[in-house]
Parts: structure tokens; sequence; C-alpha cells
């Protein structure tokens, strides 16, 4: 994408950020089972610029979700600075030598997925003494190519990693194959979550947060509604 049209919706930042806010609002006021708690808005900011990102956090919002930790190093340890109320999320996937990077910056670590990552969690949070709080990632379509612990294999890993790693587990996240209905990803991740005890309920995205919060979302992960088209990212 050219500078000039990232431009043309920039200005628009704190727009989006009230207009998406008011839908989850009245998404949570609606849901078909009665109302429910408004869920937590992570603004998903990857692959924007940090002065592109800075426009959310003047309008107030503090709430971020990155995928990549070697772009949130770049970007978020001086947003922080500024602003040291943000609570970072870690969206994407975790490779085991990028842990110290991720537990040093993110606040919530979204992707626990397989044991040998959530015991390199265990022992980075015991010598770095900090404890971003962890979700674990369920792979609700159980996509091959796709990350997360399968549905079935859900409640051992939660005991695992809670009991046994004694990380501090709060929520499950998922993302639904990319050409199927969500609800019945929703419902199964709500579902696995209520059963484990497990608070927080990451799901829905620009195209489906609506339907995830009436399945029982407690955190939408948003980026294209509220930054615009992402910008192509430098080759590898
Ligand atoms: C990019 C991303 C999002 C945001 O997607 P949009 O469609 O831009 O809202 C949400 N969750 C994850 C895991 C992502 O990687």
């Amino acid at each position: 994408m050219t500078t000039s049209s990232n431009d043309a919706v920039s200005a628009d930042v704190a727009e989006n950020l009230t207009a998406v806010s008011a839908r989850i609002r009245r998404a949570a006021e609606t849901a078909p089972a009665g109302p429910v708690p408004v869920p937590e808005l992570v603004a998903v900011s990857k692959t924007h610029d940090a002065a592109y990102v800075r426009r959310a956090l003047d309008a107030g919002h503090r709430v971020f979700g990155e995928n990549r930790v070697q772009e949130a190093v770049e970007k978020w340890p001086a947003l922080k600075a500024d602003f040291p109320d943000t609570v970072l999320h870690l969206i994407g996937p975790l490779q085991t030598n990028k842990v110290k990077d991720a537990v040093a910056l993110f606040d919530v670590i979204e992707t626990v997925d397989r044991p040998k990552l959530a015991r390199r969690l265990a022992s980075e949070f015991e010598s770095s003494g900090r404890r971003p709080r962890c979700l674990i990632q369920v792979n609700t379509g159980e996509e091959p190519q796709k990350a997360g612990i399968a549905p079935g294999d859900t409640d051992d890993f939660v005991r695992l990693c809670r009991d046994d790693l004694e990380l501090p587990v709060v929520g499950l996240m998922c993302i639904p194959p990319i050409d199927q209905d969500p609800a019945p990803h929703f419902a199964l991740l709500a579902k696995l979550a209520e059963r484990n005890g497990l608070p927080v309920v990451s799901m829905g995205m620009s195209g489906d947060y609506e339907i995830a919060i009436a399945m029982g979302a407690t955190h939408v992960r948003v980026g294209t509604a509220i930054f615009g088209p992402r910008k192509p990212r430098p080759a590898a």
C-alpha cells in the first residue's frame, strides 16, 4: 500500500475506535441470551508503524495486539514508555527462541499452544520474575497448518499449564477456519473455557466480532476496522 492511502485512513483511527467500541457495546447489550459484560477491545496494530499506532494511544486506547515478537520489540518499548498503562497482547505464534523477548515485553500471551512452549515460558517466568497472563490457543477447526491445541486435548493441556507448570492461565483463544461459519467455533471455545473455569475468551476479528460477542467473547481482536488495510511487510 502507498503512503498516501495509509494517510487517507489514518485520520480516522480515533473515529474508527469510537465506532467499533459502540458496535461492541451494542452487541453486548443485545446478545441473544441476554446482555453480557462489554468485551475488551484488543486493537491489532500489526504492520502499522509506531507513529500511526500512536494515534490510537492519543485517542485514549490502551489495549493492543501484535502477532510478531520481532516487530513488537522494535515498535513498542518507546510507546509503552510514553503510555505505561498500555496492555500488550501477543496474538501470533511464539517460537521458543523468542520467549525471553516476548516475556519481557508482552502483558498477555494469547498463543500458548504446545507443551515445549509452556515449559519454556514457565522457566522464563521463574528467571525473569515477570508473569504475563496466558491464554491457550485452541485449533477449533483442527486445521493441520494452524497452530493450537486440538479441542479434545484442551482440558489436559490446561491442566499441564495451570496445575503442573503453574502458568497464570486465564483463558482460551481461537482463530476459526477462514472459509467456515465462525459461530460453531466460537461456541466450542466458550464451552471449553467454561468447562475449565477460565474467565477469558478471546475470539472475533474485524469481520465477525459481533457474532463472537453473542457467543461469549470477553476479548475481541480487531485490526482492519480500526487501522485500515495492513501494510505489506518488508521481504524477509
Ligand atoms: C491480524 C489478526 C487479527 C485482526 O484481524 P482483522 O481482520 O484485521 O481485524 C486478529 N487476530 C489475530 C490472531 C490476527 O493475527
